[in-house]
C-alpha cells in the first residue's frame, strides 16, 4: 500500500516541487491537503483527486488523528510555524517530514524531537540532496576519502531577493529565524558535514554589509562563516540574499572535487580533478519522500532524522552568535 502524504502549507515548494513529484513516487502519494486560503482548494482537490474529507484547515489540523487515509504530514509552511505544526501532526500520531530549516531555535527543534518520540512517530527534514547523485558522490569522495584525506572545503549558496517585495515571510524575523543563512545557507552546513560524515567542533562568522536596507531591516543580507572540524579541516562557507550563488567544494591530498549549481533541483554540474561528472538528472523531491515513506513502513530510521535536523538548527544558531559577537569562535556542543 501507497502511505497516504497530506502537505500542510500550499505555498511555492509544494504546488511547483512537491505535489508533482508525489504523481511520481512509488510508496506514497498524495492523499490530503492542509490549507488556509480555501480559494486554492476546488484546485487542488481535482488536479489531485483528493476527497473532501482529507481538506483540512489550519484550525481543524488536528482532526486528521482521526483520518487513516493519511499516515505522514509534510510541514511546508514558513520555518517559524515547523515547531508548532510538528508537533501538533506528532500529538495526531502521524510521522512528519519537516522542511528545512527544522526550526527557528534549538529549543523548538528539541521540543519537535521529544513529541515525535513521545508519540512514537517518525521525524524526517526535507534533506532532498541526500538522494541528488552529484552530491552523493561528493559524500563518497570525502567520506572514504577517495583523493586522500580532505584538506578544506568552500561551501556558497544564494540568490537575489531584492527584486521581490520586501514584505515577505523570507525576510521576517519570526517567521523565518534569520535571513540566507537559515534558508540557503543550511544547505553549506549541511554540504559540509556530508563531505566529511562529520560535525564541526566551532565556528566563526561575519554579517555582510547591508546594502538594500529596506529588504533588510530584520534579517542579514549576507553573512561569511567557517566550520572547524575535528580533524582540522575548515569549510569556508557564505550565504547571500543579494547573489545567486550555489558552490561545493573540496580540496583533498591528491585531488580536489567542485559542484557548480550544488543545489538545485536539476542542472547539477560537477567536476573532478580527474575530469567531469557524468549523472543522469534526477527526480530530487520523488526519491527523498520515497526513501522517507519506506522508511515510516519498515519502522526504519533513515539517516536524514529529526536528531540531524536538531545538529543544524545547533550550527546555524552558534554561527549567529558568533556574527553577533565579532566573529568569536564558538564552539558546539
Ligand atoms: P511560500 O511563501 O511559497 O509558501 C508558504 C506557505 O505557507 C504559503 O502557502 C502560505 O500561505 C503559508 N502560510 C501559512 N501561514 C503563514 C504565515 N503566517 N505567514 C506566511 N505564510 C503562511 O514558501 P515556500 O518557498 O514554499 O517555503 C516553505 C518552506 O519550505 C520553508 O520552510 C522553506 O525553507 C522550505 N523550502 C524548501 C525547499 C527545498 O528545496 N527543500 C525549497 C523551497 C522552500
Amino acid at each position: 500500500k501507497k502511505l497516504g502524504i497530506a502537505l500542510v502549507g500550499l505555498g511555492g515548494y509544494a504546488e511547483h516541487q512537491l505535489a508533482p513529484a508525489l504523481k511520481e513516487t512509488q510508496h506514497c502519494y498524495l492523499a490530503g491537503i492542509v490549507t488556509g486560503t480555501p480559494s486554492k482548494i476546488d484546485r487542488w482537490k481535482s488536479e489531485y483527486n483528493i476527497p473532501d474529507k482529507n481538506v483540512y484547515s489550519y484550525e481543524n489540523f488536528d482532526q486528521i488523528a482521526n483520518n487513516p487515509d493519511i499516515d505522514a504530514v509534510y510541514i511546508v509552511l514558513p520555518n517559524g510555524l515547523h515547531a508548532e505544526y510538528t508537533i501538533r501532526a506528532a500529538k495526531a500520531r502521524k510521522h512528519v517530514i519537516c522542511e528545512k530549516p527544522m526550526a527557528t531555535s534549538v529549543a523548538d527543534a528539541q521540543r519537535m524531537l521529544d513529541a515525535c518520540r513521545e508519540n512514537n512517530v517518525q521525524l524526517t527534514i526535507g534533506y532532498r540532496l541526500h538522494f541528488e547523485p552529484h552530491n552523493k558522490r561528493v559524500m563518497e569522495l570525502g567520506q572514504k576519502q577517495v583523493f586522500g584525506k580532505v584538506q578544506s572545503i568552500e561551501a556558497r549558496n544564494g540568490f537575489n531577493i531584492t527584486g521581490s517585495n520586501p514584505n515577505v515571510w523570507r525576510l521576517d524575523k519570526k517567521l523565518a529565524g534569520g535571513g540566507p543563512l537559515m534558508d540557503m545557507g543550511v544547505y553549506c552546513v549541511q554540504g559540509a558535514c556530508y563531505t566529511l560524515g562529520q560535525t564541526p567542533v566551532a565556528v566563526t562568522a561575519k554579517f555582510g554589509e547591508v546594502t538594500h536596507k529596506t529588504h533588510f531591516a530584520e534579517v542579514e543580507q549576507s553573512i561569511d562563516w567557517q566550520m572547524e572540524f575535528a580533524d582540522g579541516v575548515i569549510a569556508d562557507c557564505s550565504s547571500s540574499y543579494a547573489e545567486g550563488q550555489g558552490l561545493l567544494a573540496g580540496k583533498a591530498a591528491n585531488g580536489w572535487w567542485r559542484l557548480s549549481p550544488a543545489y538545485s533541483y536539476s542542472g547539477l554540474q560537477g567536476e573532478t580533478s580527474k575530469g567531469k561528472m557524468n549523472y543522469p538528472q534526477v527526480y530530487e523531491q520523488a526519491l527523498q519522500m520515497d526513501a522517507q515513506a519506506l522508511s515510516f513502513k519498515n519502522k526504519q530510521k533513515l539517516p536524514i532524522s529529526g536528531e540531524m535536523g536538531l545538529r543544524d538548527v545547533k550550527i546555524l544558531m552558534a554561527i549567529y552568535e558568533s556574527a553577533r559577537n565579532n566573529g568569536k569562535r564558538v564552539t558546539i556542543s
